[in-house]
């Protein structure tokens, strides 16, 4: 198998390196950087600087505003923004909902939400997980109940990211209570200045604000805001799903990620020598870099097999479980090689310089605390392992 890029794709990302040299505003990656908070402005900036190229939404067929890119050429982009310093592109509009809209949505639909999304008119987020019904998403209780030309919601959505920037909420919601579980979902859209929705911050353990709670008391939503059938949510749901796992091995991050370890292990001292030098601390180092290099060759043989159409089995729970123990093992690195100057303060403090840590490395404790949400959203990696075996068992 030929693992390297073809000439089209050398020049894509050739392309690509000039734009980000030119066009990533250096704040933006200054803050990425340094794992500090990028604020819903900087989001905005950067998807309408992406969107005059038409990079925005770059894996969107042309017919829609995109460039119609295969899976290489997104994962091309994706690493490249990532060691480049770019912010991620929110995903709730773009790399969900879009593609559903797509695949479910009436040609009016389409007409009027795609190019919001890419306009940045519309934010979306994320109304699936409820307290009782994460893994278990078909255990779902907010209700839809029919009147008229309208649907009358009510229950609670949970972890809702970035929810508190949005104007708007795609929801599986239960039209029907009888019957298989998965067999009474709908999908619908929701304005969130609709009467009746109330959306509380959840403070994540490193102090951050990122997730909320959204409450829907008898919110009132024109039935033309269903997507697909009623009751036949639950396609719609495994569908997007299926698009929120894309590049979920983060290879990118991982890397750039590593190299800074590597300049921090090599700035900070221990016994008179750089920490780099230390055996423990090397062989931890050692140990993550070949798996590291082993994630990227199984991610770019399962991206080779993509763009020929070949079908993925298990492999993308393979490269959630992975991609994410790598991302928190480097996080524990770093944590190790900051060592007493890793004591987590509150993020805005560190703003502020508060920290003792190296320069750059002041956010690590909170982004050590912060990814640990990583191996659980998106579907925990318990549950992954669960796929995984169920894939294995069935050959
Ligand atoms: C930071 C963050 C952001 C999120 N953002 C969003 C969002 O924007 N929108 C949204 O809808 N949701 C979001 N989620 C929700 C996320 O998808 C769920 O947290 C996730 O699916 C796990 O569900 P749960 O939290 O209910 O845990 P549970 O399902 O209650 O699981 C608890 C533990 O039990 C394990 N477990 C559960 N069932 C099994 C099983 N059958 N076999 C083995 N182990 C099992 C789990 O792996 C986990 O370790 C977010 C979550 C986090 C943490």
């Amino acid at each position: 198998m030929d693992l390297d890029y073809s000439p089209q794709e050398r020049a894509f990302q050739a392309d690509l390196r000039d734009f980000l040299a030119e066009h990533l505003p250096r704040d933006i990656a200054a803050k990425v950087t340094a794992r500090r908070e990028v604020s819903k402005d900087d989001m905005e900036r950067w998807h309408a600087i992406l969107n005059a190229r038409g990079w925005l939404a770059g894996s969107w067929p042309k017919a829609f505003g995109g460039e119609g890119w295969g899976p290489i050429e997104q994962h091309v982009f994706e690493e490249e923004c990532c060691l480049a310093g770019a912010p991620r592109i929110v995903p709730f509009g773009v790399k969900m909902l879009g593609p559903v809209l797509m695949q479910f949505g009436t040609p009016e639909q389409q007409a009027d939400l795609l190019p919001r999304i890419l306009d940045g008119t519309d934010w979306w987020c994320q109304g699936y997980s409820e307290p009782g019904a994460g893994s278990d998403l078909a255990s779902l209780k907010t209700r839809a109940d029919r009147d008229g030309d309208h649907y009358v919601i009510n229950g609670q959505k949970t972890w809702t990211t970035l929810g508190q920037y949005a104007n708007r909420i795609f929801c599986l919601v239960r039209t029907k209570v009888d019957g298989k579980p998965q067999e009474g979902i709908s999908f619908v859209l929701v304005d969130l200045d609709s009467p009746g929705i109330e959306m509380r911050p959840i403070r994540l353990i490193e102090g951050g604000y990122e997730v909320n709670e959204v409450f829907f008391t008898d919110v009132r939503v024109p039935v033309a805001n269903l997507v697909g059938a009623e009751n036949e949510g639950w396609t719609i749901a495994k569908f997007l799903l299926g698009h929120e796992r894309t590049n979920i091995a983060g290879v990118g991050f991982s890397v750039q990620a590593l190299e800074q370890v590597k300049s921090l292990a090599r700035q900070i001292t221990r016994n008179g020598r750089p920490l780099i030098q230390n055996t423990l601390f090397a062989a931890r180092l050692a140990r993550i870099e070949a798996e590291l290099d082993a994630m990227k060759i199984t991610n770019l043989r399962m991206l080779a097999r993509a763009a020929q159409g070949g079908r993925l089995g298990a492999e993308p729970s393979m490269l959630k479980i992975k991609g994410t123990e790598i991302r928190q093992a480097i996080n524990d690195l770093a944590r190790r090689a900051l060592g007493p100057a890793a004591a987590p303060f509150p993020s805005e403090d560190l703003d502020g310089n508060l920290s003792i840590a190296p320069e750059g490395h002041a956010h690590d404790a909170a982004s050590y605390f912060n990814n640990r949400k990583i191996s659980i959203y998106g579907g925990s990696n318990e549950i992954q392992r669960n796929i995984l075996a169920k894939g294995m068992m069935a050959r």
